[in-house]
């Protein structure tokens, strides 16, 4: 795999025009940098002035500190039992919302000796998902533990939109008007916390920096943005009928995006070898494909143990040379099979693209998702860790 990090570069800086002036952006590196390589992402992204990064779990959170000594690091997925003191150490930012995380993190807080107010908090708010995040029902016990002596500080409050690519923003807005009011309580509670951030790439792309950094602005708090698809130049898939809440203010947040964000990662294999085979021969596993008459096929290095669908077989094509060779056959682990009956010269060693671009051909992570029905998130982060990235 091949990392563009000019292009991650281009990309963040593109996206924190799209916030500006209303929101910063903290860039989700999670998953390995969705599989980009968090080794190679991270301090790009943070070349590129992001100030903030989201990984999942502490553990993450551990190799983006060893890479981004000056970075904030955000670990949206929850601390586990036990890991308060690590993630103190490293100098990690918990999302918490559960009391008891917050009673580990106090304790942790106190043992390290932190002064009061000095441990810095994002809480997540359930704002509809039910995934994470406290309800409204538990804001007040989880807010008891933000007191004058202890460590903890609360400096964010956060919540995630699970639905800002659908054409009807009922749901975002619903979403947004729970938010509203959870933070009308914290206030009248007597908490204050300097960040509101809410939104991923959907919510940035289709524009709606002003309204959530209203939003903030009205409980006195400043607004972040967390795309992570779109760094890596994806445009999530929006509803065909979407149209941008605010389409008078930013009627070309989203086509604009589509124009300036470039794809970060191209991904390559090599042609095995080439044999001529007769009509009628069965090719892969269990016959699933026989050649209908003779037929040329390159072996290409690269199977589901890669991370390539196995349900692409029969079904996708990668290029070769600069055109499409279908997959023929059932893809194997370590293997699969190309028809290049119609791509004179192929040989061994020539180069096989699985996802970027070739000559005047693409292949995009939606290709693949939509040939194996999944999203490009997953597309993305499946390519196993035997598939070496390298910067270019
Ligand atoms: C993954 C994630 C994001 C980024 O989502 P994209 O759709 O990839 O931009 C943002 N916030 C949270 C909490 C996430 O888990």
């Amino acid at each position: 795999m091949e990392i563009r990090t000019r292009a991650l570069e281009d990309n963040f800086r593109f996206l924190a025009g799209l916030a500006a002036p209303y929101a910063d952006l903290l860039a989700i590196v999670k998953a390995d940098a969705y599989g980009h390589s968090l080794a190679i992402c991270a301090p790009a992204a943070a070349r590129a002035g992001a100030q903030w990064l989201g990984v999942t779990s502490v553990e993450e959170g551990a190799s983006a500190r060893d890479l981004c000594p000056g970075a904030r690091i955000l670990v949206i997925g929850g601390v586990f039992p036990g890991q308060a003191a690590t993630l103190i150490h490293r100098r990690l930012t918990a999302v918490a919302w559960e009391p008891w995380q917050l009673g580990e993190l106090e304790a942790a807080g106190r043992a390290a000796g932190l002064a009061p107010e000095s441990l810095p908090i994002h809480l997540e708010l359930d704002t509809g998902m039910s995934r994470q995040g406290v309800g409204p029902d538990g804001v007040d016990a989880v807010l008891a533990h933000f007191t004058p002596a202890s460590p903890l500080k609360l400096e964010a409050v956060m919540t995630h939109l699970f639905a800002a690519d659908e054409a009807d923003g009922r749901i975002t807005a619903e979403q947004l008007t729970r938010l509203d009011a959870a933070l009308g309580r914290i206030s009248a509670a007597g908490h204050f916390a300097e960040w509101l951030h809410v939104g991923a790439s959907a919510a940035l792309l289709a524009g709606q920096a002003p309204e959530i950094a209203d939003l903030a602005a009205r409980h006195g708090m400043k607004a972040l943005l967390r795309p992570g698809l779109a760094l890596y130049g994806i445009v999530p898939a929006f509803d065909p009928e979407f149209v941008p809440p605010i389409a008078d203010e930013a009627p070309s947040t989203l086509a604009a995006a589509r124009a300036a964000l470039q794809p970060v990662l191209s991904w390559k294999a090599q042609v095995v070898g080439v044999r001529a085979v007769p009509a009628g021969a069965v090719v892969g596993y269990n016959g699933s494909f026989v050649a209908t008459e003779p037929m040329r096929l390159a072996l290409a290095a690269a199977g589901y143990g890669d991370g390539l669908d196995r349900r692409l077989g029969n079904r996708f094509s990668l290029l070769v040379r600069g055109q499409r060779a279908p997959l023929v056959g059932r893809i194997s682990m370590d293997q699969s099979i190309l028809d290049v009956t119609e791509i004179p010269g192929v040989e061994a060693g020539d180069e096989v693209l699985i996802l970027g671009a070739q000559g005047a051909e693409t292949i995009s992570a939606f290709d693949h998702a939509r040939a194996c029905e999944t999203i490009p998130w997953e597309v993305f982060t499946r390519i196993n860790a035997r598939v070496r990235r390298f910067a270019v």
